[in-house]
């Protein structure tokens, strides 16, 4: 390291620890004075460090944190960048945070997200051992831009690094036809024909032409959106056979998935921790980027059913500015957990709690008395207000009062449409925690209200 490096290296941790004392997010901002003291910071810190870089547009998070869980199944010592902070100068932070004043890296291995705009600025740094692309969809940056875009940023990225190993989304249209053109060394992963019902035609689908012809594509299948058995009858292009596929889905759930998969050849049944059809995308992408880094079989799989979304589950929303997170609530171990992931962010947050007594949220409320709602009193600083709805908002209130939170911070909303219209204006974070059926109406208000698009983050 030189002189420049050793200064930026200690700028960044000073930054860092400073924001940190005030309570700021910050993992981006030292990372950008760093990245303005040594400009290849990144480069120099990742040199000998193996990288597994998660973008695309959906599913990122959950599939970093697979991969994540494989490595610790595996024993592999790594670190991750789970603050969500995936530009460079984020990741840039990152990897100051696991070093040596030195610049000396105490992992050998890091699972990294990125966001597929900085792809570009990122990977020629990062050199990643193996990238995943999860999917493209048009997302809301991408309303007033072309996917094709993005697709093009992803494409330049890994032109830098040909040494990379890619998996790609093989139902994809678009994120498959990276291998048209690029030298690396490509991993298909999918959803085979009849592993799911087929929907009869594309819905709100971003990819309807042929990317190297524009002819219309025929479907065989589709799963959802945009993917499944795509292929060109004018050109050719079509869907490749995945390496790791999942050949049949076997029993959905709400806390899980039972699938058949076949690795690379291989069929095996998988329990996925995670519901709906989307987590099964991110399950055989992230089974196949860990097993590419050199995680066992046994181990891979064995993630998949051991993962946690780091506290049980995590769905993410974009409304308007804010950034809602939806923890599903519905005992006090559960929600001691969601408490604990609260107490760990850096920002200011709005609190709502949906509170619902019906057969599946258990009928008997008294759990609430259980959770360690005392606990919020030490957030109080950063909790901009709490409000409480559902069936039994009231009780929720009154507990609240108990454990010590004000009663004028306290909102009863009990009509989900005008709670949810009055998050949109938010600029600061915002976390719903709602018991099960709660949980099912005011999603579908949540991505009423997101224009259709749905998240896992
Ligand atoms: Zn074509």
């Amino acid at each position: 390291m030189n002189f420049k490096a050793i200064l930026a290296i200690l700028l960044c941790k000073l930054l860092r620890a400073v924001s940190r004392l005030l309570h700021r997010g910050g993992t981006a901002m030292p990372g950008r004075f760093a990245l303005k003291v040594c400009p290849d910071l990144l480069a120099r810190l990742s040199k000998d460090v193996k990288t597994v870089v998660i973008t695309g547009t959906n599913g990122k998070t959950t599939s970093a944190r697979i991969v994540e869980q494989a490595f610790r199944e595996q024993g592999f010592d790594y670190f991750a960048n789970r603050s969500g902070a995936n530009l460079l100068d984020g990741v840039t932070t990152e990897f100051v945070m696991n070093c040596t004043l030195g610049g000396k890296m105490k992992k050998s291995r890091a699972v990294i997200e990125c966001d597929e705009a900085a792809a570009v600025k990122v990977f020629p740094q990062l050199r990643p051992q193996i990238v995943v692309v999860t999917n493209l969809f048009r997302d809301q940056l991408d309303r007033y831009g072309e996917v094709t875009h993005t697709l093009g940023n992803i494409r330049t990225a890994l032109e830098a690094v040909p040494e990379a190993t890619v998996c790609v989304n093989a139902d994809c249209s678009l994120c498959s036809s990276l291998a048209l053109s690029l030298p690396n060394r490509v991993v298909y992963f999918g959803i085979e024909q009849g592993a799911v019902p087929s929907r009869a035609k594309p819905e709100l689908s971003d990819a309807t032409h042929c990317i190297r012809c524009k002819t219309e594509y025929e479907y065989d299948y589709i799963t959802y959106g945009h993917l499944g058995g795509f292929r060109c009858p004018k050109c050719g292009y079509a869907r490749r056979g995945a390496d790791y596929a999942v050949t049949d889905v076997i029993e959905q759930r709400a806390n899980g998935t039972t699938a058949a998969v076949s690795i690379r050849g291989e069929k095996r049944v998988v329990e996925i921790n995670l519901p709906a059809l989307y987590n099964v995308y991110n399950a055989i992408g992230a089974l196949a980027a860990s097993m590419e880094a050199g995680v066992g079989r046994e181990e891979a799989v064995r993630a998949l059913a051991s993962f946690q979304c780091g506290f049980g589950r995590m769905e993410a929303f974009r409304l308007g500015k804010a950034d809602v997170r939806m923890m599903l609530v519905k005992n006090p171990a559960g929600c001691n957990q969601v408490i604990d992931y609260l107490e760990n962010l850096h920002n200011r947050f709005v609190l709502a709690i949906f509170l619902n007594d019906r057969g599946a949220d258990g009928t008997d409320i008294s759990w609430i008395w259980d959770a360690e709602f005392e606990r919020l009193n030490a957030l109080a600083g950063r909790i901009e207000k709490v409000i409480v709805s559902g069936d039994r908002a009231q009780d929720m209130r009154v507990r609240l009062k108990y454990a010590g939170v004000e009663d004028k911070n306290i909102t009863v909303e009990r009509d989900y449409e005008t709670l949810v219209t009055s998050l949109e204006g938010l600029e600061t974070d915002v976390c719903l925690m709602p018991t099960y059926t709660a949980m099912l109406e005011l999603r579908s208000v949540m991505i009423r209200h997101c224009g259709g698009a749905e998240f896992w983050e």
